[in-house]
């Protein structure tokens, strides 16, 4: 097949559901059509780290973007996304094309247009004791934050896509208008 030189940087779980916070599972063929339509046009899709998994490992919590607000945290995904920040920048000045950024509706990381919040902190949620069961709001996670800032500051202009993990088919559909656009 010929070098389509077209590049998706997608949030890890797309490719790997293994990293995802236990109990939280979306299933492959739900996800698949989704790759398989990038797959088709050639696009390369470059893995970006979890910061989640990275930072809290396999057994962490759900928590919300107000928990992950913190210096640690920021600090942790600018240091994971060096790298991949080096890549994005020699692609894009080697004549690569990368259309979008994939993100993930409703993450407190990986969220864009969408975030988790709940005003958490001590001991584990109780909901009957009334505790706030957290919203998804308007708003972006922290580590996607982050990859804005730093794209903004290499002047990389990469549009950061959500993808809706309930409506893949309107998420294909958006990014058709992205990439032919
Ligand atoms: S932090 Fe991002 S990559 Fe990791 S599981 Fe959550 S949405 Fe997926």
């Amino acid at each position: 097949m010929h070098r389509s030189r077209i590049v998706v940087p997608v949030s890890h779980c797309l490719l790997n559901p293994n990293s995802k916070v236990l109990g939280s599972d979306v299933s492959w063929s739900e996800i698949m059509p989704l790759t398989n339509y990038l797959m088709s046009i050639g696009a390369g899709l470059y893995q970006l780290p979890c910061p989640e998994q990275t930072y809290l490992g396999c057994n962490r919590w759900g928590q919300s973007k107000e928990q992950y607000d913190n210096p640690y945290y920021r600090d942790h995904c600018r240091i994971i996304l060096k790298q991949v920040l080096n890549d994005l920048n020699e692609y894009s000045h080697n004549s690569y094309i990368i259309p979008c950024l994939l993100g993930i509706k409703g993450s407190p990381s990986c969220g864009i247009d969408h975030t988790f919040s709940a005003p958490w902190a001590g001991e584990m949620l109780n909901a009957e004791a009334g505790q706030n069961p957290g919203s998804i709001l308007p708003g972006s996670g922290v580590f996607m934050e982050e990859i804005s800032d730093m794209l903004s500051s290499l002047d990389l202009d990469i549009p950061l896509v959500e993808v809706d993990e309930k409506d893949i088919e309107g998420t294909i559909n958006k990014l058709k208008c992205i990439i032919a656009g």
